[in-house]
């Protein structure tokens, strides 16, 4: 028997975000949960422990969501993550049509989904996720101005 989540989404990628901060990360968490809210992965930044620019915090979460499901698609499956995704992520998603995504932190910078390129509204985007911004924002936010901070 699975026992329900303790922690909202947000939480969970908070925590995660927290976690690569402390490997000396970009702070980013993502968590994937299933229709009925069950985690189905949850991972953090590993882009310098795997010296992989791609190893964002929403790719390794969605590979390791379709792996455990034994399907590419996570049609009915929710990715939060404590920020906006970049336009690599938001074509990540749009590619193993993710039903939605909530973010915590806008970026205005990097992001690609409501900045920049805005992946999911674009002619090429076949398959665009239902987008909630904004939650937690300023909680998402601050874990990643500490981290510049300390490296200041
Ligand atoms: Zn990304």
């Amino acid at each position: 028997m699975q026992s329900a989540n303790v922690l909202p989404p947000i939480e969970i990628a908070l925590e995660e975000a927290r976690a690569a901060a402390t490997r000396g990360e970009v702070p980013v968490g993502a968590v994937v949960t299933d229709a009925a809210g069950l985690v189905l992965a949850r991972a953090g930044n590993r882009v310098e422990e795997f010296s992989d620019p791609s190893a964002h915090a929403e790719m390794l979460a969605l590979r390791e969501a379709a792996r455990r499901r034994g399907g590419k698609w996570l049609a009915d499956c929710t990715l939060t993550v404590t920020l906006e995704p970049c336009p690599m992520c938001a074509a990540a998603l749009s590619a193993f049509r993710v039903r939605k995504v909530v973010y915590g932190a806008y970026d205005p910078k990097s992001g690609g989904v409501d900045h920049g390129p805005r992946i999911f509204q674009s002619t090429s985007c076949h398959h665009a996720p239902e987008v909630i911004g904004g939650v937690r924002e300023a909680e998402c936010a601050a874990v990643l101005r500490d981290f510049f901070a300390g490296l200041r």
